[in-house]
């Protein structure tokens, strides 16, 4: 038995409230909404971390996050934009270490927003920049 719990509920050991299913992938509601129709894409595949999901796994699981977005503005639901919200590693916020993506349904006032709790995003200078996207680059083998 499966100590993840969304692979218990892919199982169907745990109960969801699914809105789509495929071979590869499922999508069922956050039992902890920022809003109605907040919803959890998760690949039926256990994957901790998205360094671990096959990328064709992953690239799927933005296609069928588009599906839910267009079926969220349709629905009758109040949705008057969308976020996507995927929390990689426990220091990110992950809460469940099996990877997901959340489609998060936005209105005017709803409350929910990102927040700068330091002050490294207020304008870096453009060397300050150039160092860390030459960082970043390196260590994906780009030049
Ligand atoms: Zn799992």
């Amino acid at each position: 038995m499966s100590e993840c719990v969304f692979c218990r509920i892919i199982t169907g050991e745990l109960p969801a409230s699914f809105v789509y299913e495929d071979a590869i992938m499922c999508a069922f509601l956050d039992i902890q909404p920022i809003n109605p129709g907040h919803l959890l894409v998760v690949p039926r595949i256990h994957a901790d971390v998205m360094k671990a999901l096959p990328r064709e796994v992953a690239r799927h699981m933005m296609e069928v996050a588009q599906q839910l977005m267009n079926g969220l503005r349709e629905a009758n639901l109040r949705c008057e934009g969308v976020n996507l919200f995927l929390a990689d590693g426990e220091d990110a916020g992950q809460e469940v270490a099996h990877v997901h993506l959340h489609v998060i349904p936005r209105c005017k006032g709803d409350g929910f927003g990102f927040r700068f709790a330091s002050d490294y995003g207020n304008q870096p200078q453009r060397e300050e920049l150039d160092k860390v996207a030459v960082a970043i680059r390196e260590a994906m083998g780009e030049t």
